[in-house]
């Protein structure tokens, strides 16, 4: 399966790519989570996508591009893969076309002013990238992986504002750009974790 989870910051992508990925065994593939450890272990790759990152812009999409390219000619991609946050503007939908075209774009609709409480009270774990939310989470563990779970820099108010901009303006046009190519798959992303979850498998259970 060659899928990418489209939705705004803070539509539970990340959230459901892990729930996706213990099911089905698909490769998952976050940008945002690549260009994290670029920047922890001091790569020039990570030094570059920090200016951006810090002020809620795309890293420009050479880099990105680039990075996609060599990440799905890894082994794990041999037989597909499940992007998480990648692409965000038509730029990078037409180079994935041009590298691996997926087969089904799963569209997580939510609410954009529902949004920045559920990023500003998001946690993440910093070794595995597993999204918490402090409503319902109070520890500093990681429960799948024993990792420290921290506030992203990027989770604040100034720069989650200026992320979902970036969002309207660049990324929605891209749920066009899918049913163009009648590969797009919407699911209700303000249910419950859960029941988002299910709606995502009957979709994907219909694909096999
Ligand atoms: P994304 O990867 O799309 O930016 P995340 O999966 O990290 O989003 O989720 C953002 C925040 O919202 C996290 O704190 C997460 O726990 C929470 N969250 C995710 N899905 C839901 C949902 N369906 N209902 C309520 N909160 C959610
Ligand atoms: P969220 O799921 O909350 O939107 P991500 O972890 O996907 O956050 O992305 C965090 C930041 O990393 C973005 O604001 C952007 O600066 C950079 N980034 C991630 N993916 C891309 C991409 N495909 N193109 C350009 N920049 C990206
Ligand atoms: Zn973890």
């Amino acid at each position: 399966m060659k899928l990418v989870l489209l939705g705004a910051p803070g539509a539970g992508k990340g959230t459901q790519a892990t729930k996706i990925a213990e099911k089905y065994g698909v490769t998952h593939i976050s940008t945002g989570d690549i260009f994290r450890k670029n920047l922890k272990e001091g790569t020039p790759v990570g030094l570059k996508a920090k200016a951006y990152i810090d002020k809620g812009q795309l890293v420009p999409d050479e880099v990105t591009c680039e990075i996609v390219a060599e990440r799905l000619k890894e082994a794990d991609c041999k037989t597909g893969y499940m992007l998480d946050g990648f692409p965000r503007n038509v730029m990078q939908a037409e180079a994935l076309d041009k590298m691996s075209a997926p087969d089904l774009v799963l569209n997580i609709a939510v609410d954009l002013d529902k949004l920045m409480a559920r990023l500003t009270g998001r946690r993440v774990c910093s070794a595995c990238g597993e999204s918490y939310h402090v409503s319902t989470f109070s520890g500093n563990k990681c429960t799948k992986c024993g990792g420290d779970v921290i506030q992203r820099a990027d989770d604040n108010e100034e720069t989650v504002g200026k992320r979902l901009k970036v969002y309207t303006d660049q990324t929605q046009p891209l749920i066009d750009y899918y049913k163009a190519q009648g590969k797009l798959a919407e699911v209700d992303g303000m249910k419950a974790i859960d029941d988002v979850f299910a709606e995502i498998v009957t979709v994907l259970d219909a694909l096999a």
